[in-house]
């Protein structure tokens, strides 16, 4: 059933109605090994070349946890400001599809392993930065599916394919998956606190060694709950938008919501509960599964498994494991670079603060690294709709053409140039320079050897300048620019110029 709804402007959607947003956070955890087995977990390998018995569920195989996985699990919870349960079991999730070959999916369910905390974010407004704290419901494990390749049809769904492939590498990965409290109160700010939201959680995931987060790899997918009220009114039904994987998708998957919901609702109508599946082509979400029946997944607590119940000692000993809270982290950062609220909150909301601290750990001084992080390099990730770690670009080669700008082999358009032959997949930063002929000219020679054959091809324009009319200099200027494409610094050939004619500025 797909139903298509028109949409009314954001801003007549937030005058009517307020939003409250539910965000469930999937991050695979970065172990060697599976979560109850002890296959591979790296991503790329041929499909099913890592599995084995257990995660293929081939009857009499035993599953054990992986502690590792519990130690991530716990140690998130604390970076969250959670309780730890001092007991807890997995339970069976049960379905029928064939993305899990055992028929059921391990996860937690009444009894997750960390509950009630919370993140505090900060989206910049008009009026300057602001404050949310996000409430924290619970962070619990659970195994991935395996995934499914619809081959044959024109979009890649299972309607229409003509069959389908499963791949069980995935199959069994560890995940935590992390889900708020309902987020109320953020009104027109409510796309940017869940993008925030998200950016901040993957930044601590990583800040705690428990995941890389390579988003392109699909190991963050978050699914965003939206709904709407009347101000003063009850919360209104949510929809779920399953299965978004960037941060930019977020924003846009809470916006758009916004949007189409508010249209339904102006014009009579009833939002139904259902999930929805996000384009990211299109930035609109189509209607998927309705949820208007709960499915019945006949959870049960896991037979096969012990309990996890993590003594005092340990979690306080993986309290002592946890790096700067990420408020007091941004907080000393900004004092180090001795930049404005405005410029921080600028690398933040660009979701470029680890990079940005790790080119200025490169070496990099803070100006350049914010310039070239949240300027060129921002603008050609938005372009392509990519996250800015997906560009390819690092910090070493960030201090390698720094350098190179420094000693004048480079000027800022040049540079420009090198990192769009990075991106292009041409090499690292001396291989771009030397296959793309980017160096600026400051031979004088060959200057000198471009200005006279440009005042030769304009013997008029040589006359007016030799005559006082210094002018007319830009036109030679030009022809050498143009003759150097653009590698030459212009006001050294103006110098240069007149120097040759003899004339005075
Ligand atoms: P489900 O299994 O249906 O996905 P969960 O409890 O796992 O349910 O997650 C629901 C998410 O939606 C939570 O983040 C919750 O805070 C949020 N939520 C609950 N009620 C609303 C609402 N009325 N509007 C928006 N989000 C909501
Ligand atoms: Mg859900
Ligand atoms: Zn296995």
């Amino acid at each position: 059933m797909t139903t298509t709804h028109d949409t009314i402007p954001f801003h007549e959607a937030i005058a009517a109605f307020d939003p409250v947003l539910g965000l469930e956070t999937h991050v695979e955890l970065g172990t060697a090994s599976k979560m109850f087995c002890s296959c591979p977990t790296a991503f790329g390998a041929d499909a099913n070349t890592q599995v084995c018995p257990v995660c293929l569920g081939l009857p009499g195989s035993m599953p054990v946890v992986n502690r590792t996985a519990v130690e991530s699990t716990i140690r998130m919870g604390l970076a969250l400001n959670c309780q730890t349960a001092e007991w807890c079991r997995f339970a069976r999730k049960n379905y029928f599809y064939p993305d899990m070959p055992k028929d059921y999916q391990v996860s937690q369910y009444d009894e997750p392993l960390c509950f009630n905390g919370w993140l505090d974010v900060t989206v910049e407004t008009e009026d300057g930065p602001r404050d949310f704290r996000v409430e924290i419901e619970r962070v619990h494990m659970e195994e991935d599916t395996g995934k499914l390749t619809h081959a044959g049809g024109a979009t890649g769904r299972i309607h229409g394919a003509d069959y389908s492939l499963v791949d069980y590498n995935r199959a069994g990965i560890p995940l935590i998956e992390i889900v708020t409290k309902p987020i109320a109160g953020a009104g027109a700010l409510a796309p940017l606190v869940a993008r925030a939201y998200v950016t901040q959680l993957r930044d601590l995931m990583r800040a705690l060694g428990v995941s890389d987060v390579r988003m392109e790899e699909g190991s963050l997918r978050c699914d965003v709950n939206v709904s709407l009220a009347r101000p003063g009114e009850p919360w209104g039904t949510r929809s779920e938008t399953k299965n978004v994987n960037s941060l930019r998708s977020v924003e846009r998957a809470v916006h758009s919501e916004i949007e189409r919901q508010a249209a339904v609702l102006l014009s009579g109508g009833r939002v139904i509960q259902e999930t929805r599946h996000f384009h990211e082509d299109t930035g609109r979400s189509t209607s998927g599964r309705s949820k208007e029946q709960a499915e019945d997944y006949r959870y049960f607590p896991e037979p096969d498994l012990v309990p996890v119940a993590p003594s005092r000692e340990w979690v306080e000993e993986l309290r002592g494991t946890l790096p700067e809270p990420p408020s007091v982290k941004r907080a000393r950062l900004r004092a180090e670079w001795g930049i404005s609220d405005h410029d921080f909150q600028t690398i933040v909301n660009a979701g470029a603060l680890a990079l940005v601290e790790d080119t200025v750990a490169a070496g990099v001084d803070q100006a350049s690294a914010r310039k070239w992080w949240t300027g060129e390099l921002t603008r050609i990730a938005n372009d392509r709709g990519v996250e800015l770690e997906s560009l390819g670009v690092t910090p070493a080669q960030i201090l390698r053409v720094e350098e190179l700008v420094a000693t004048g082999a480079l000027n800022d358009k040049l540079a420009r140039q090198v990192f769009d032959g990075i991106i292009a997949g041409e090499g690292g930063v001396d291989e771009v320079v030397a296959a793309r002929g980017l160096a600026v000219v400051s031979d004088d020679s060959a200057l000198l050897a471009a200005i006279d054959a440009a005042l030769e091809e304009q013997p008029d324009v040589a006359e007016k300048i030799r005559g006082g009319k210094v002018q007319a200099a830009g036109a030679i200027v030009g022809s050498v620019m143009k003759a150097t494409r653009g590698q030459a610094d212009a006001a050294k050939v103006r110098a240069l110029l007149l120097e040759r004619l003899g004339v005075q500025e």
